[in-house]
C-alpha cells in the first residue's frame, strides 16, 4: 500500500488524550457479551501484509499476540478481553465517524495493533525513529494504540485515530490541511467517543488547561502549518485551537453538511473564510465572530463537558 499512496503519518501525543476523565453513571456497563470475534493464529490470517513498523511492534512487545479479522480490520492484541473491547469500539466508531464525515465504507481492511506496555511502546517507536511520547499512531492502513494501564488514554484514542484513518482512506492522495485534519480528529474523535461510551452506559467529561496568549497560533500561521509543533505546550494549544474551530464551524453549518465542506476544502484549495462566505452564506462579520468565539473558548480552562 505504501507504494500506491502518499504515506500520511499522524502521531498523537499525550497532551491530546490526557484530557478524558471517566464518570460512571448508574447504568450497567455492557461488557462481557458473548464474543463476536473469531480468534485466530497469525498463520491463519487472510491478511498478513503488515509494515516494518507493525512487525517491529509485534517483535518488540513482551508476551504473545492473538488476532482476529473482520471486514474492516485485522486486530492484534495481547489478550482476548482486550481484543473484544478494542474491536467493538473500533467497529462502532468506524461507522459513526464515517456517518459524521459523510463517507461510505470502502473495501479495504486495516490493521489495528494494541501495545500493552509503555516501555515496549517507547522502545519500538524510538528504534523506528518515531516520537516516543505518542500514545497512538496512524500510518496508512495501520493504527497503533498504547493501552498501558497507567495511561489515561483509553477513551478517546480509537475514535480519534479512526478519524485520521477514514480521512486517509478518503483523501490520502490529497494534501489535507493539517489544521483541518487534526481539528476533525480532535472534534469528531471526542464526539464519537462520547457517543460510543454512552452506548456502554458511561459519560465522559474532560478537563483542559487554558491556552496562554503566548502559545496561541495567529490564524494565518495556523492555516499554513505543515508540521506539528515541537513543544508539548504548543502541541496542546494546536489541538485545542483546531478542535474548537471545527466545533464552531460544525455548530454553524450543521453536521450533515460537514462532508461537503471537507470535500470543498480539500479539493478547492480555498480558505475556510472564502468557503464559508461563498458557499455557506456567512458574512465576513459572522466569520470574524466565530473566530473570536474560538479564541475566547480556548483561553479558558474546561472543567467538564464542552
Ligand atoms: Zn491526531
Amino acid at each position: 500500500m505504501a507504494g500506491r499512496f502518499r504515506v500520511v503519518e499522524r502521531v498523537c501525543v499525550k497532551n491530546c488524550f490526557h484530557i478524558a476523565l471517566l464518570m460512571l453513571c448508574s447504568c450497567a456497563v455492557v461488557d462481557g457479551q458473548d464474543s463476536a470475534f473469531d480468534i485466530k493464529h497469525w498463520r491463519a490470517l487472510d491478511d498478513r501484509d503488515i509494515s516494518a513498523l507493525g512487525r517491529a511492534v509485534m517483535r518488540g512487545s513482551a508476551g504473545s499476540w492473538i488476532h482476529a479479522e473482520t471486514e474492516l480490520f485485522t486486530y492484534h492484541t495481547a489478550t482476548r478481553q482486550r481484543l473484544e473491547r478494542v474491536a467493538r469500539e473500533a467497529e462502532w466508531t468506524y461507522a459513526d465517524v464515517s456517518r459524521r464525515l459523510g463517507l461510505r465504507a470502502v473495501e479495504e481492511r486495516g490493521h489495528l495493533f494494541v501495545v500493552e506496555n509503555e516501555g515496549d511502546w517507547a522502545r519500538v517507536m524510538r528504534a523506528a525513529g518515531r516520537r516516543a511520547d505518542g500514545v497512538a499512531l496512524h500510518v496508512g492502513r495501520e493504527i497503533f494504540i498504547l493501552r498501558d494501564q497507567h495511561t489515561g488514554a483509553s477513551y478517546v484514542d480509537i475514535p480519534h485515530e479512526m478519524v485520521h484513518y477514514r480521512l486517509w482512506q478518503a483523501y490520502g492522495r490529497e494534501d489535507l490541511p493539517l489544521w483541518l485534519e487534526e481539528g476533525l480528529a480532535v472534534f469528531l474523535g471526542w464526539e464519537s467517543a462520547l457517543a460510543y461510551q454512552q452506548t456502554r452506559g458511561l459519560n465522559l467529561y474532560r478537563q483542559q488547561e487554558a491556552v496562554e496568549e503566548t502559545d496561541w497560533f495567529p490564524w494565518s500561521e495556523l492555516f499554513a502549518m505543515k508540521t506539528y509543533p515541537d513543544k508539548p505546550v504548543r502541541t496542546a494549544a494546536f489541538y485545542r485551537q483546531t478542535g474548537r474551530l471545527l466545533k464552531e464551524v460544525v455548530d454553524g453549518i450543521g453536521e450533515e453538511r460537514l462532508g461537503a465542506l471537507v470535500e470543498t476544502l480539500v479539493h478547492g484549495q480555498q480558505s475556510l473564510r472564502h468557503v464559508l462566505e461563498t458557499e455557506y452564506g456567512w458574512s465576513a462579520a459572522e466569520v470574524d465572530a466565530m473566530k473570536e468565539r474560538v479564541e475566547q473558548a480556548v483561553k479558558q480552562p474546561v472543567q467538564r463537558a464542552d
